[in-house]
């Protein structure tokens, strides 16, 4: 049986403020998901456990930087927990957009994970669908 090693604290910590720093928007997003993506593949594995919450490599993707396509890994946030406010802080505090988890075509609202500003907590909430504000301004 292969034996996976656990991911060490220090790469959960990097991870985590990786993913803070996005959304605070001090690095880019190709730039986070590289270096989650590459913490990640250290491992051998697509997914792990970051604190309480989970970190996926999806699929690869081929960005154009500097004129040359490079393989991206698109990572996913998963096992966030469901709130309208910081589950930590307990109060609508400034956000930090990270990615959407659920596009809901039925509904005005799809489902975004987000960061707090205040203590980097991460959580999923409803955000706005703007596909389906883009299809109706389509319309009019
Ligand atoms: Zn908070």
């Amino acid at each position: 049986m292969k034996k996976y090693q656990l991911p060490t604290l220090e790469d959960k910590m990097n991870i985590h403020n990786t993913i803070h720093h996005r959304s605070k928007g001090l690095c880019n997003h190709i730039d986070m998901m590289r270096i989650v993506g590459n913490t990640i593949k250290k491992y051998g594995v697509t997914k792990i456990p970051v604190f309480d919450y989970n970190v996926k490599i999806l699929q690869n993707t081929k960005v154009k930087i500097n004129g040359e396509f490079v393989d991206i890994p698109v990572i996913s946030i998963e096992g966030t927990q469901m709130s309208d406010q910081c589950p930590v802080c307990k109060r609508e505090t400034e956000t930090g957009y990270l990615l959407t988890q659920e596009e809901n075509f039925d509904k005005d609202y799809d489902i975004v994970v987000v960061n707090c500003l205040e203590c980097g907590c991460m959580y999923s909430t409803k955000g706005d669908n703007h596909r389906k504000y883009a299809l109706a301004a389509k319309e009019c």
